[in-house]
């Protein structure tokens, strides 16, 4: 189905499952703003190249998503938003009792908080215009655990849940709310623990990305940053009407163990 017409605001999106979800729904006609906490030229160079090389308009605009005023005049700052895309997310490992209490309330706000503030401001606005697609980036981690990720897992959790709620409190309008649930998707999110991960098992890159990172992911494949754009625009689709207040796994197989 073409998005022409429509405005999508995905916040992350500099980088990672965010810049494909941007790209791929470019791809399908909508108009894309793109999202992150710095103001660099590379930045605004990334929506001028999806602009050129798809046709849609492209914007980048900075907020950070950990502050909630900031997440609010996000969406204001758009004018419009028809699809939301809340995908903005940062991890931390330690176990619980060793967990900096600073790097909990960073990830809470960043990867749960912020789908919140964004929602509430652009819930308005998708009334307005008699149409909305509120997809959430959240994880394996939002249906199943790991140790040593207890911010992560709490708030992708928490992110499925008001998924949820919002889908039951606009169930009667032309809006649809979902979660997507990836897998392991080999992005520099990804890539930052891999050295990490190599000195803690002792082992290369290889085998890591092999036995301990694709070990939960029966596939043993990430999934790709195009797969999960595939999949918001499916959820944008008149395919995807009656597909609300779910959650959709792109996991190789990981919450079918
Ligand atoms: P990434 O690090 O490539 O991208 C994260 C994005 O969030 C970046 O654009 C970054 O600039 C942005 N960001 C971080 N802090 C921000 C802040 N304070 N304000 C605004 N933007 C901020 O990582 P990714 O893997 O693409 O992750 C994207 C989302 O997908 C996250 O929510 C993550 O939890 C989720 N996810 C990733 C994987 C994976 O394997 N990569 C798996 C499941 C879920």
């Amino acid at each position: 189905m073409s998005l022409k017409g429509k405005t999508a605001i995905i916040t992350g999106s500099n980088s990672g499952i965010g810049l494909g979800v941007a790209w791929e729904i470019a791809r399908s006609g909508a108009n894309v703003v793109l999202n992150s906490f710095t103001d660099r030229d590379e930045d605004h160079a990334l929506a001028a190249e999806i602009a050129k090389e798809t046709g849609v308009e492209a914007r980048y605009i900075k907020a950070d998503m950990s502050k909630g005023d900031e997440c609010r005049a996000l969406i204001e700052q758009a004018g419009v938003c028809d699809v939301l895309v809340n995908n903005a997310g940062i991890q931390h490992v330690a176990p619980i009792d060793e967990f900096p209490v600073d790097k909990w309330d960073a990830i809470i706000a960043i990867n749960m908080n912020s789908a919140f503030h964004t929602t509430a401001a652009a819930l308005p606005m998708m009334r307005k215009a008699g149409w909305g697609r509120v997809v959430n980036i959240a994880s394996a981690h939002g249906l199943t655990a790991s140790p040593f990720k207890a911010a992560y897992v709490a708030a992708k959790h928490g992110v499925v849940g008001m998924t949820k709620t919002v889908a039951l409190e606009t169930a009667e309008e032309p809006i649809t709310a979902n979660a997507i649930c990836p897998g392991y998707v080999l992005t520099p999110l990804v890539e930052a623990q891999i050295p990490d991960t190599m000195e803690k098992y002792n082992m290369g890159r290889e085998e890591v990305i092999k036995k301990v990172m694709l070990e939960r992911q029966p596939s043993r494949e990430f999934a790709t940053v195009e797969q999960l754009g595939g999949t918001v625009a499916f959820l944008c689709s008149d395919a995807a009407k009656q597909i609300t207040g779910t959650t959709i796994s792109v996991d190789g197989g990981w919450t079918a163990l």
